[in-house]
């Protein structure tokens, strides 16, 4: 069954501007955007609420199975996670979540678990999803396929700039070490690796700016109408 309007998918690492990018992609075209990552980040954060340890496989795999995941959109269009009734977006954004969530993005049954909420969001197109594995695992058949790289240099440099336009401090070394963690954790797993689709447009943003990402982006989805 074909789609009216198209399924985006947005990849790539942690701190390439996936997040901006696929924000103000659905608000141009107005579409409905899912951040991804997000339910990764709820899982990590629940599992802390309830004393269940990451290491811990089968008690989080079992956990996420639980959640009551949805979403709910700003003004902006911004999601918000709410966890069990609860909004719980701004928790879920600390560097000890970031890595919870990476770890626990590495057990086969929490992405199972995942997999249905994320296709069903975006089953009926007109959405854009950011992650790593929407154009390969989540939406082999999205009709728009961008995987965003950049060096990690540039998205340390890009969150530490980030971090000190809203007040706080940054040291650029530490983001750049738990960045290149990152990257190291999301692409060498067994399971859902961070890599491009073999049909997804690859586009490295390191000297672009979010406008000229956006209009790469934009050229994308009126090719595919
Ligand atoms: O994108 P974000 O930084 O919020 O993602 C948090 C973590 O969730 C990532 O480091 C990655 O390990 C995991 N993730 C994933 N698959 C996705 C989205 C995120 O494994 N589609």
């Amino acid at each position: 069954m074909s789609r009216a309007r198209p399924v985006i998918a947005i990849d790539g690492p942690a701190g390439v501007g996936k997040s901006t990018t696929a924000r103000v992609l659905a608000q141009r075209l107005d579409y409905i955007l899912v951040d991804t990552g997000a339910l990764y980040r709820g899982v990590a954060l629940a599992a802390r609420d309830r004393g269940i340890s990451w290491d811990d496989e089968g008690a989080t795999v079992q956990l996420s199975g639980e959640l009551q995941l949805r979403f709910e959109s700003e003004a902006d269009g911004t999601p918000r996670l709410w966890i069990d009734g609860v909004d719980r977006a701004d928790e879920i954004r600390t560097p000890e979540i970031s890595a919870a969530a990476s770890q626990v993005s590495a057990y086969p049954g929490v992405r199972r678990a995942l997999l249905g909420i994320q296709r069903s969001l975006g089953r009926d197109g007109g959405v854009v999803l950011e992650g790593r594995d929407i154009g390969t695992i989540v939406f082999p058949d999205a009709e728009v396929k961008l995987f965003l790289t950049a060096s990690a240099e540039e998205r340390a440099r890009r969150r530490a700039q980030d971090l000190q336009d809203r007040g706080m401090t940054a040291d650029q070394d530490q983001i750049l070490a738990q960045i290149r963690a990152r990257d190291k954790a999301d692409s060498t797993r067994p399971i859902a690796p961070l890599r491009p689709a073999e049909d997804a447009v690859i586009l490295d943003s390191t000297s672009l700016d979010l406008e000229a990402v956006v209009q790469h982006a934009l050229e994308l989805v009126r090719a595919c109408n």
